[in-house]
């Protein structure tokens, strides 16, 4: 099987994640890809393959070389973004795009005056949907692109190599992802997450986040008897707004630039509550982005009175690049590799975070690589076949340098 038939047959499988859920995986058809994808493991001859209740499948691809070298690993999740169907997908093959528009449906076109990543693939096979559900290519590209590579690895045995581990999971979109992830038994050194975008892709910094919630208590009197009594809470979450600072919003901020965002407030006169992310790629800008945010508190509460304004930052996640500086090597085998497959880097931060963050925090040093795919989470997604196959010889690449990385 080739990595398009492999790769069609996973987009038939219905793996979309739910947010609202709180069953793991969030949703039980996904368990129904995962025994699937057990099964087929079984099937190429990968050892060691287990799927636990929870859904996380595991597989070994033993080592064909004696010398004690690092073992790694490969990850890529299987759902699909609740943001759009993942119902019925009907891929099609694009072949030799031409550079023009792509009829999905009728009167639905993939067009590259809309998105001009598509001139980047002209001439190369391109897998697109119908026009009515996203592809499925974030990120079971990566599934396929792993896989591929295992079989191929297994296939081809002049290509020496250390234990690779692959694994599997699910609810990656809903940020869950890494959660049930058993580190401990997967065993690696480090691993890569399949899960990146275009060609060329490596990411391995993403941003330290947190989130704040902030109370407002105001004084609630018949607005014709108010004067001198009443404190509107309204008034003065707007206040509280006007205080932080006007530029360095998600709008106005781009590469490693930090911002505020407002992501909700309710008011009334007599309470308001705010609700802000807080993200920065440098942690000494972010703990004083924290800082920023709790002296507003304080000042509102040195004006108004103790009391009158509460506030509660919480982490959410770090920027993995502080687990990756001390151990290098992980990207500059990720450089390497591309560079003997063809393939030209494409460095850039992550104004997010991904699961490889939360497995870094873990133990588990874990960059992201491209897995292709373009116009993730919506009926335009699609994925070049040239790009699938570059990932693939790029893990074959990496397996194959890890190898020689002691000596
Ligand atoms: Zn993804």
């Amino acid at each position: 099987m080739n990595i398009i038939e492999r790769f069609l047959k996973y987009t038939q499988f219905d793996t979309q994640s739910n947010e609202e859920s709180d069953s793991v995986p969030s949703t039980s058809k996904q368990l129904v890809f995962a025994r699937f994808l057990y099964e087929e493991l079984k099937h190429e001859g990968l050892e060691d393959v287990t799927l636990d209740d929870k859904g996380y499948i595991y597989a070994t691809l033993p080592a064909n070389i004696k010398d004690k070298v690092p073992v790694i690993g490969f990850i890529s999740h299987y759902d699909t973004s609740p943001d759009c169907s993942g119902a019925d997908i009907k891929p099609r093959i694009v072949n030799n795009y031409s550079g023009g528009d792509i009829e999905l449906s009728e009167g639905i076109y993939l067009s590259p005056g809309k998105f001009p990543e598509l001139l980047q693939h002209t001439g190369e096979d391109l897998i697109v949907t119908d026009g009515h559900t996203l592809l499925g290519a974030d990120d079971k590209a990566g599934i396929a692109e792993i896989v591929q590579a295992m079989v191929f690895l297994k296939a081809n045995k002049h290509i020496k190599h250390g234990k690779i581990r692959v694994a599997f999971n699910p609810d990656e979109e809903i940020g869950m992802g890494a959660h049930h992830f058993d580190v401990e038994k997967f065993g690696c050194e480090w691993a890569y997450t399949m899960d990146g975008g275009d060609v060329g892709e490596l990411e391995y910094e993403n941003f330290n986040a947190a989130s704040a919630k902030i109370t407002i208590k105001g004084v609630s009197v018949h607005p014709g008897y108010a004067k001198g009594k009443m404190l509107n809470a309204s008034l003065l979450a707007a206040e509280f707004v006007s205080m932080m600072p006007a530029n360095e919003t998600p709008e106005t901020t781009e590469g490693y630039q930090g911002f505020y965002h407002l992501t909700g407030m309710q008011t009334q006169t007599e309470q308001a509550r705010l609700s802000y992310i807080i993200r920065d790629h440098d942690r000494e800008k972010f703990e004083d982005r924290k800082r920023f945010i709790k002296r507003v508190a304080e000042e509102m509460n040195a004006k108004y009175g103790e009391g009158t304004v509460s506030i509660e930052v919480c982490d959410q996640y770090y920027n993995m690049k502080e687990k990756i500086d001390p151990q290098m090597h992980v990207i500059d085998l990720v450089l390497k590799a591309m560079q003997e497959a063809g393939v030209a880097p494409k460095i850039k931060p992550i104004r997010g975070g991904t699961d490889g963050a939360q497995l870094s925090f873990k133990g588990l040093p874990c960059p992201n690589i491209f897995a292709g795919g373009i116009n993730f989470h919506g009926p335009y997604e699609f994925v070049p076949v040239q790009s699938m196959e570059k990932a693939m010889q790029v893990i074959v690449k990496l397996c194959e340098l890890t190898a020689q990385y002691n000596k």
